[in-house]
């Protein structure tokens, strides 16, 4: 739970460190979501995850914390030829909007950013070290989006891609109000 409040309280202090319109407006409803996120939620617990979904005019911000279990298959730093394919064949899957939501007409993609725990370049390369296998690691995601319309709701595609994912609470603070909705592999959508 510390770890679930500190990273949605840290999210809302870069956005506004950020100084963007959304960062900016959207600090005190912010951190009303993280309140009440934090106090029902949830440690790392393998197969679920969440996401933030903040709106402000024509800009929208995601952001997915995911199990790095789900994303791998595993949770330590890619020992095997096999491992260290499959942390780059997932870090495309991580770069593309598709693995995370249908894109709503009249949206297009800004930006997405995933921070990989398991990258070579987050490791220092590729020396001997000591493998923490017992330790937890977390995918973090930030997609930013513009959106000529209102949206009514979002369909996210994680579940087809990252398949050991079970469910993922999605916490939205959009200029037409803020709620918070369990999605799963049968009910991939959130409602506004
Ligand atoms: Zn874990």
């Amino acid at each position: 739970m510390l770890s679930y409040f500190s990273t949605a309280v840290g999210w809302v202090r870069e956005m506004f460190k950020s100084n963007t319109k959304i960062g900016k407006s959207v600090l005190a409803m912010g951190l009303l979501v993280a309140f009440n996120a934090s106090a029902q939620n949830t440690a790392h617990v393998h197969g679920k995850g969440t996401a933030f979904v903040v709106q402000q005019d024509n800009e929208w911000q995601l952001q997915f914390t995911l199990p790095a279990a789900d994303i791998f298959g595993f949770e330590h730093y890619p020992d095997t030829a096999e491992q260290k394919k499959r942390v780059k064949a997932q870090d495309e899957k991580l770069s593309i909007a598709e693995s995370f939501l249908t894109l709503p007409g009249g949206c297009q993609i800004v930006s997405i950013d995933a921070s990989n725990p398991f990258s070579s370049s987050q490791h220092g390369g590729d020396h001997d070290h000591d493998h923490d296998h017992d330790a937890h690691y977390d995918v973090e995601a930030t997609l930013r989006m513009s959106c000529n319309q209102a949206l009514s709701g979002l369909t996210f595609s994680l579940f087809q891609v990252f398949e050991s994912l079970e469910s993922i609470d999605v916490m939205w603070t959009l200029e037409s109000g803020q709620g918070m909705q369990e999605i799963s592999p049968a009910r991939p959508s959130v409602d506004f």
